[in-house]
């Protein structure tokens, strides 16, 4: 089993470094290869709101094997299908670390693509990711509205052109998640548990739980991950299909953790809160994608308004004649739809005030 080294703190610059130098991550890199730096992009957010990865996790790794002789360093993200790449760099405040160290970013929604061979069949990635000599996970450990959690595994799908984003969302998200986790296996991973949103991806609700930790097997930390947030294997089934399909162990025990340091008063992790749950028990999701259905559920929690209305969300309602409300393009047939690809959450707020109100 692999090691997993942990630190606390609330400085992600500083136990970046303290991780990468404990672990010797610099010997993963080939000689004269190059590293690529995959943060958590997936919206236009400040790492404080608990969706994005921490600015000081990418000065922290660059700085690191910069001074351990890597010339070749670059960061690579795409976020999801609703955002734009650029403005989600800006506001988590890549630019400014890019511009310092003199790395450059790279968008992967403009990449070139190529299938690549996996358990559930071929899957278009960006060169990028697979061109690197090492390709370094930067995971924020949070929740997600479809999957519970996402952490390492999940990540990897910013490595996607949009449209294959969407597949994977027609496919039912967990095979082909494991799938892509164990086609990539990344060899280095390094989780922002400092302050993620264990109800929602998009963020908005963070805990403060001043952890990170690193490792080697994106399977093993996942697991870690659900561990730490209290969840049941029965509840993440990916990070076991990712095992089966060959991208590591979910296995780990206390004696794998090298502890940097002393846990933080502010460690604990609460279970998330099923909020999402509760908000969502009546809406008909079929093949959703993230953005859409995180735009719904935000308009579901920050209204109020929805009890009693059908909902209808997803790929799958696409040509079909619906009743109620239909979120998003694909539900056109909806009596009511609010259009969009994906809408937004107060898109999706005006329509269901409309409705409680009978505007
Ligand atoms: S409308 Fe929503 S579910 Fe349909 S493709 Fe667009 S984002 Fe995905």
């Amino acid at each position: 089993m692999g090691k997993i080294y942990q630190i606390y703190g609330q400085d992600a610059h500083d136990m970046t470094v303290k991780l990468l130098n404990a672990a010797n991550a610099v010997s993963l890199v080939p000689s004269g290869g190059s590293v690529a730096l995959k943060p958590n992009l997936v919206i236009a957010g400040a790492p404080e709101s608990g969706a994005t990865t921490h600015p000081g996790v990418l000065s922290g790794c660059i700085a690191y094997f910069r001074d351990h002789g890597v010339k070749d360093i670059s960061v690579i993200e795409g976020s999801w299908v609703g955002d734009e790449t650029m403005r989600a760099m800006r506001a988590a405040g890549y630019d400014k670390v890019c511009d310092a160290y003199g790395v450059p970013f790279y968008d992967l929604k403009k990449d070139r693509t190529r299938p690549v061979k996996t358990a559930v069949g071929p899957i278009d990635v960006c060169c990028r990711a697979l061109d690197a000599g090492l390709l370094v996970d930067l995971p924020v450990l949070k929740g997600h509205c479809q999957t519970v959690m996402t952490c390492a595994l999940k990540n990897l799908k910013g490595c996607l052109p949009d449209k294959e984003k969407r597949h994977f969302h027609a496919m039912g998200l967990q095979k082909p998640i494991a799938a892509l986790g164990a086609a990539l296996k990344p060899r280095l991973i390094v989780v922002d548990s400092i302050c993620g949103d264990l109800d929602f991806e998009e963020g908005g609700t963070p805990v403060q739980t001043n952890r990170m930790y690193l490792g080697t097997d994106a399977v093993q930390l996942d697991a870690y991950g659900r561990a730490l947030m209290g969840l049941n294997p029965e509840e993440v089934p990916y990070i076991e299909l990712a095992e089966s399909y060959g991208g590591g162990s979910a296995a780990w025990s206390e004696r794998d953790i090298i502890a940097l340091n002393k846990p933080s008063d502010a460690a604990a992790y609460p279970r998330p809160s099923g909020t999402v749950a509760a908000l969502t028990r009546h809406v008909q999701a079929d093949q959703a994608c993230s953005a859409c259905y995180a735009s719904l559920v935000r308009a579901l929690h920050t209204t109020g308004c929805g009890k009693g209305v059908r909902i209808s969300i997803g790929q799958g309602f696409r040509g079909k004649a619906i009743d109620g409300l239909g979120i998003g393009n694909c539900c056109r047939g909806a009596a009511n739809c609010v259009r969009g690809c994906p809408p937004t959450a107060d898109q999706v707020a005006r329509a269901l005030e409309d409705m409680a109100w009978g505007r």
